[in-house]
């Protein structure tokens, strides 16, 4: 086992592989940048190195500022956490040619699935359903008139290297391809350095499924079940859920056995997630492979009753899995919501200084965060600060739970969604688990009853 641990992250998801840690035996080493010199990450790890200046290029992203740091603590391993360099395919093979350990699948898997054209490709041949869509990369606009005529409107124009919902366009009809796929493209190249772009049919009210899988050295592979993540804004996921209210324990053993032999395929090891979308007559199609572990995946360790931080660290270490699938049970029901620093009307971002941080409990709720009273919410980094997550015997029990917990959660000082989740978990589609990646457009338009919203959300 490692002796000592990097956790190159900050924020919520750095504490709670503090958390893992420290249950291990393993010690920690966190990474900050000067703006989070007074975080509760740098505070609760064993060591700390600041790697730069907040700007995200200049230390969380900066590669050779994290491996220095990992070299001059003698960290035998890095955990890069989720977002900033957890997908880097680039990062794991340094990490790989400096001894040190990266807490995730080997580089080439993740560079497999992180160029999705190539992960669609695997997933077919596999035998997994696919959304019908481009055979690879799309070339200019005459071919995707093509394509788009084949597979019939609306079509979504996704990039290659996406990530984050970004680089993506819906396309209504022919006249508006040209300019979205000029868009895409330039969007593509901005964000990702490349300007490869895909198509896919465009599924009007899906649900989005995903499973997590998890794979040891071995070739040991199984899954923990499915996620609902459909409640999203731009692409963006806001409620999550497991299990889905919409799976039969039928349809739930077909996905999985498609995430499954997909992930065997890709020669997957360690934590990942398959997402899959569910059409309305409940048929399901490969979208694309994670290759870390989740902001979601506490709905998860609720259901399963396993650690997925330690399974990825012990897996990483080159121990065995120690369930098969038949171990494997859900028992309950488990929903988390996204707190984030926000304006819970126009959702544009609300730093500042947090006065009041109170944080329910109680039977069945746990609080991920790294937020607390006075603390900065720097505009610097993602706006996500807290995730509610509660369990309940049913799902019924756990939306009561949910309610009450999200109304004795007190953040003053800045504004947060608070608000809008009450809203979301209130409502009566939410309720009979009425849900598509369209649940949210209902909230897009000007309230007609404003949210009640005050300075304490
Ligand atoms: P990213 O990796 O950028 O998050 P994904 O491929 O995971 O992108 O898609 C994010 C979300 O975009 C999905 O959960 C879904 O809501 C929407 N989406 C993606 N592809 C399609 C599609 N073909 N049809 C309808 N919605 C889609």
């Amino acid at each position: 086992m490692f002796r000592k641990i990097l956790i190159a992250n900050r924020g919520e998801i750095a504490l709670r592989i503090i958390w893992a840690c420290k249950e291990l035996g393993i010690r920690t080493v966190a990474v900050h940048s000067d703006v989070d010199k007074d975080s509760l990450h740098v505070k609760f790890a064993d060591e700390d190195v600041c790697i730069g200046p907040a700007r995200n290029a200049d230390s969380y992203l900066n590669m050779s500022a994290v491996i220095s740091a990992a070299e001059i603590t003698d960290a035998d391993a890095i955990h890069p956490g989720y977002g900033f360099l957890a997908e880097s395919a680039h990062f794991a093979e340094i990490c790989q040619e400096c001894h040190i350990t990266f807490i995730g699948p080997p580089p080439e898997v993740i560079r497999l699935m992180g160029d999705k054209v190539m992960a669609r490709r695997v997933f077919a041949r596999a035998g997994v359903p696919v959304l019908p869509g481009s055979e690879g990369l799309v070339a200019g606009v005459e071919e995707a008139a093509r394509i788009a005529a084949d597979l019939g409107y609306p079509i979504i124009i996704k990039a290659s290297a996406g990530g984050g919902g970004r680089g993506m366009r819906m396309v209504g009809n022919e006249e508006d391809l040209k300019v979205a796929l000029d868009m895409a493209m330039a969007e593509a190249k901005a964000a990702f350095g490349v300007p490869d772009v895909y198509i896919e049919k465009y599924l009007e009210h899906p649900r989005h499924i995903e499973f997590q899988v998890l794979g040891d050295r071995f070739g040991n592979l199984i899954h923990l079940c499915e996620r609902e993540c459909s409640i999203q804004r731009r692409h963006q996921k806001l409620v999550e859920e497991a299990p889905s209210p919409a799976l039969s324990p039928a349809l739930r053993e077909k996905m999985a056995e498609a995430a499954l032999a997909g992930a065997r395929e890709a020669g997957y090891v360690n934590a990942g997630t398959v997402e899959f979308l569910l059409d309305g007559q409940r048929r399901f199609y490969f979208m694309e492979m994670n290759t870390r572990i989740q902001v979601e995946h506490p709905v998860t360790e609720n259901i399963t009753g396993i650690d997925l931080v330690k399974e990825q660290i012990r897996i990483a270490a080159g121990e065995p899995l120690p369930y098969r699938q038949e171990d494997i049970r859900i028992e309950g029901h488990s929903i988390e919501c996204r707190i984030n620093a926000e304006d819970p009307l126009r959702f544009t971002p609300s730093p500042g200084r947090i006065r009041i941080f109170h944080v329910p409990g109680g039977p069945g709720v746990r609080v991920d965060t790294a937020a607390h009273q006075d603390c900065y919410i720097s505009p610097h980094y993602d706006s996500m600060i807290a995730k509610l997550i509660v369990m309940g015997n049913s799902r019924t029990e756990a939306i009561s739970r949910m309610k009450r917990a999200l109304d004795s959660f007190v953040i003053e000082g800045i504004r947060t969604n608070i608000p809008l989740q009450r809203r979301i978990i209130s409502d009566p589609d939410f309720e009979r688990g009425e849900l598509s990646t369209h649940f949210m457009d209902r909230y897009q338009q000007p309230l007609e009853t404003p949210l009640a919203v005050s300075e304490t959300s």
